[in-house]
């Protein structure tokens, strides 16, 4: 493994001095968290820990809803979507005084570090959590948005890809009964590698991403391009995002300035995060979770586990939260060329 950082302070935890493990899984759920769960879990376990599974994502730490885990606890769970640790978003978290809470429960409960499975927010809680009580804590990239910086993929995006593919292959039966453009909104916060993705796989006419918004018209290009000209309908998706306006902006949009169009709107919603994740998550999660133990014994702290080239990583949480992922541009050319 390559550290990008050794972060390594003779005051922190050390090692020797870390025996239980806490988990949790925060923000908004994606598949393969449990197969996360699992690998944390049996890693920590095999290396000699202990381990308490947090219930409710940063809100167990504060309600105390902890529960110590056994291998057991963990059994039959690879295959399943959503997390058994339960998520949710904590305000109080986002409090110096709900984090004092949170601090005095791990102490109360002897939880020395924490594994924290989660998006871009969970991960920027971690961050001033760990900034501002001593302790060890080693992120996953838990979101379908694979919108963190330095990895090349994020725990949960896979499947939600495929469950996009499925959707719009459903969409592609009943759209070319009819001459109509499809509107196809997926999620991704601000990130657009949902949208085109998805867009390739499932052989869509076109992606709106936000990332490339203020530069190129999008919509502009596609009807300029003549889409229609030798198909009898086109399925377009739109990465949810303000900067797109989602699916319903871009059909207003549609409907002022080509009302020749029969345009019609499907928004794919949280159906998006649910489901069995595909072989490719559950293996991408067994491997982080794996590492986020060997990280907490190398005495790495306040990094996320990411994958570059199918080799994991430590991103320093400041580099994951903070800076933005660009977006592969090579994609736009191999979708505009496939589209034709
Ligand atoms: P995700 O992790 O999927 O991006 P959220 O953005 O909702 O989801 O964040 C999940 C949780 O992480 C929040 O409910 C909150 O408890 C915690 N969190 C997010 N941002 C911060 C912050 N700036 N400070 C402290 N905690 C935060």
């Amino acid at each position: 493994m390559r550290p990008w950082r050794k972060l390594f302070h003779n005051k922190q935890k050390t090692m020797a001095e870390i025996k239980c493990i806490g988990i949790l899984t925060s923000g908004g759920d994606a598949p393969a968290m449990n197969a996360a769960i699992r690998a944390v879990t049996r890693a920590a376990i095999y290396n000699g820990f202990t381990v308490k599974g947090i219930m409710r994502g940063y809100r167990g730490l504060i309600t105390g809803e902890i529960i110590p885990f056994k291998t057991q606890n963990v059994s039959n769970i690879v295959q399943q979507g959503g997390t058994i640790l339960k998520t949710a978003r904590c305000k109080e978290f986002q409090t110096p005084e709900g984090r004092q809470v949170a601090y005095e429960t791990m102490q109360r409960e002897g939880i020395d570090a924490l594994v924290v499975i989660g998006g871009d927010g969970s991960l920027t809680g971690a961050r001033i959590f760990a900034s501002e009580f001593d302790i060890p804590i080693v992120g996953l990239p838990g979101t379908i948005d694979n919108d963190l910086y330095g990895t090349d993929t994020t725990i949960g995006y896979d499947t939600a890809l495929n469950t996009i593919m499925d959707a719009v292959d459903k969409l592609r039966d009943t759209a070319s009964s009819h001459e109509r453009l499809f509107l196809v909104e997926v999620m991704g916060r601000n990130a657009g590698f949902l949208a085109l993705n998805g867009a390739i796989a499932s052989g869509a006419e076109a992606a709106i991403i936000p990332e490339i918004m203020t530069e190129t018209d999008q919509l502009g290009e596609l009807i300029g391009n003549g889409f229609r000209k030798s198909k009898n309908s086109s399925i377009v998706l739109v990465a949810e995002s303000e900067l797109t306006g989602g699916a319903m902006g871009v059909a207003e949009r549609i409907k002022k300035e080509y009302p020749q169009y029969d345009t019609r709107v499907t928004i794919l919603g949280h159906i998006q995060r649910g489901g069995s994740p595909t072989a490719s998550d559950r293996i991408i999660a067994s491997r982080m979770g794996e590492a986020a133990i060997n990280a907490l014994m190398e005495g790495q702290r306040n990094v996320m586990i990411g994958v570059q080239n199918d080799e994991l990583v430590y991103i320093p949480f400041t580099k994951a939260v903070r800076k933005d992922k660009p977006i592969n541009r090579d994609l736009l050319n191999t979708l505009k060329i496939l589209s034709i």
